[in-house]
C-alpha cells in the first residue's frame, strides 16, 4: 500500500490537471499525500498550466492598508478589537489617493484597498474614495478588501467603480470557522457575502490561511472543493503566522512547503486563477515570493502604504514590509522575478477567460 501511494497521488494530480475537479475524498488524499517529491511533481504540472495561460507574466498590485481599526475579534488576527496594544491608524482620502498616484508612477495598474472593518468607512466615505481613484486613474483596476458589508453597500461600491473584492472564506468547514472566530461572526454570513459579491459582478477572491489552528486534511479538502465549485477569479492563501497578543500566540505557524503545494493544487483546479504569492509567505521564507511563482502563482502584492503606518498594520508578528515586499522595492522584485524566468508587467492584470468549451467563465 505504502509503495503505491505516490503513484496514486500522481494519478490524482494528473487527473486534476486535465479535469480541474476531484471529489472531496480525493482532495483529502492529495493533501495527505504531501511529500517534497509529490509537491515538486504538482509544481511542475502547475507551472505548465500557468505558462499556457499567463506565459511568464507576473501581475503586481499595490496594496494600501487603509485602516488598522477593526470592530471584529477574529482569534488569529493582531488587529482584533480586543488587542489593546495594537496601534490604530486610519488613512484619509487624500493620503490614499497620494499612495495611488505614487504607485501609478512606479507602474502599478491595480490598487488594493485593504483594512480592518472600520465603521468610519461608511458607504458615503468609501464610495467617495473609490470614485476619486477611478477618476484619477481610469486605466487602473481597483480591488477592495474591507470585510463583510451589506449587499447594498457592495452594490454601491461596485457602482462607484470598484472592480474586484477580496474576502477570504477562511475555511469551508463551519465547525472550523467557529473555532477561529467569536460567536458573533458567522460562516453563513461570510459565504452569503461571497455569493452577493459574485452576483453583483465583482471579480471575487476568496482564500484561507495554511496551517491555521484546528485545520485538518479534511478541512483543507473542503476548501479545495469549495474553490473548485465557487470558481472565484482570485484565491489568496498564505501561512498562518501567530501574533503575540492573540489567543493563538503560541500556535505553530503554517509552513512554506504546504503553502506552495496548495498553490500548485489551486493552479490545477483553476488554470486562469489569479494566485498571489502573499506577504505571509514572503514573511516566513525570504524566498517565499520566488517559491510561490515556481509553484504556480502569478501575482505579487507589494506594500504601497505610507511607510510610517506599515508596521502598525500588524496582522501577525514580524510581517515583512521592506525590500521586495515594498512598492519602492519594485526594481529589486523585478530582478528577482527575472532571475527565475518571470517578468513583472505594467498591466491591470485581469484574469484570463476560461478556454475550454462548455466551461466558459468570464472573470474579466
Ligand atoms: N478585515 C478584512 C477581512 O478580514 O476580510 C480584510 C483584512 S484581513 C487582515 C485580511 C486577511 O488577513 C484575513 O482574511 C486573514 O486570512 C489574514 N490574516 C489575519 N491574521 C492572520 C495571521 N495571524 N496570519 C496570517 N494571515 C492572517
Ligand atoms: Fe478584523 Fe479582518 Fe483582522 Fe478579522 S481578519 S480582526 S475582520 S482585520
Amino acid at each position: 500500500m505504502r509503495n503505491s501511494a505516490p503513484a496514486r497521488t500522481r494519478e490524482l494530480i494528473d487527473r486534476l490537471a486535465v479535469e480541474h475537479r476531484l471529489d472531496l475524498k480525493e482532495y483529502e488524499e492529495l493533501v495527505e499525500g504531501f511529500t517534497p517529491e509529490i509537491a515538486a511533481y504538482a509544481a511542475g504540472r502547475a507551472v505548465e498550466l500557468r505558462t499556457r495561460v499567463y506565459g511568464t507574466d507576473v501581475y503586481i498590485r499595490g496594496l494600501i492598508e487603509i485602516s488598522s481599526y477593526c470592530k471584529n475579534d477574529c482569534l488569529y488576527c493582531g488587529l482584533r478589537r480586543s488587542n489593546r496594544m495594537a496601534e490604530r491608524y486610519r488613512l484619509d482620502a487624500g493620503e490614499i489617493l497620494a499612495c495611488c498616484d505614487a504607485g501609478y508612477e512606479l507602474g502599478f495598474r491595480t490598487f488594493v484597498l485593504q483594512g480592518g472593518e472600520d465603521t468610519a468607512f461608511t458607504d458615503e466615505v468609501a464610495c467617495g474614495i473609490v470614485s476619486s481613484i477611478k477618476e484619477a486613474h481610469p486605466d487602473c483596476a481597483l480591488t477592495l478588501s474591507l470585510g463583510e458589508r451589506d449587499r447594498d453597500s457592495y452594490q454601491a461600491l461596485f457602482d462607484a467603480g470598484a472592480d474586484r473584492y477580496l474576502l477570504r472564506h477562511e475555511t469551508a468547514d463551519p465547525a472550523h470557522y467557529a473555532r477561529l472566530h467569536p460567536a458573533d461572526l458567522s460562516w453563513d454570513r461570510r459565504m452569503a457575502c461571497l455569493r452577493d459579491l459574485k452576483d453583483i459582478g465583482y471579480q471575487v477572491g476568496c482564500g484561507f490561511m495554511v496551517g491555521s489552528p484546528f485545520q485538518t486534511p479534511a478541512t483543507l479538502a473542503a476548501d479545495l472543493k469549495f474553490i473548485e465549485e465557487f470558481q472565484p477569479a482570485m484565491v489568496g492563501i498564505g501561512p498562518f503566522v501567530p501574533h503575540h497578543a492573540t489567543p493563538f500566540a503560541h500556535e505553530p505557524a503554517g509552513t512554506a512547503d504546504m503553502t506552495c503545494y496548495l498553490l500548485s493544487l489551486l493552479r490545477l483546479i483553476g488554470p486562469e486563477l489569479l494566485l498571489p504569492a502573499t506577504t505571509a509567505l514572503g514573511t516566513i521564507d525570504p524566498r517565499g515570493r520566488e517559491r510561490g511563482m515556481q509553484a504556480g502563482a502569478n501575482v505579487v502584492m507589494p506594500n504601497l502604504s505610507p511607510t510610517d503606518v506599515r508596521k502598525k498594520y500588524e496582522l501577525y508578528d514580524n510581517k515583512a514590509c521592506a525590500g521586495s515586499e515594498a512598492a519602492e522595492g519594485l526594481t529589486d522584485l523585478s530582478r528577482r522575478m527575472e532571475a527565475i524566468g518571470y517578468r513583472v508587467v505594467v498591466d491591470r492584470g485581469d484574469a484570463k477567460r476560461r478556454m475550454e468549451a462548455g466551461r466558459e467563465g468570464s472573470a474579466d
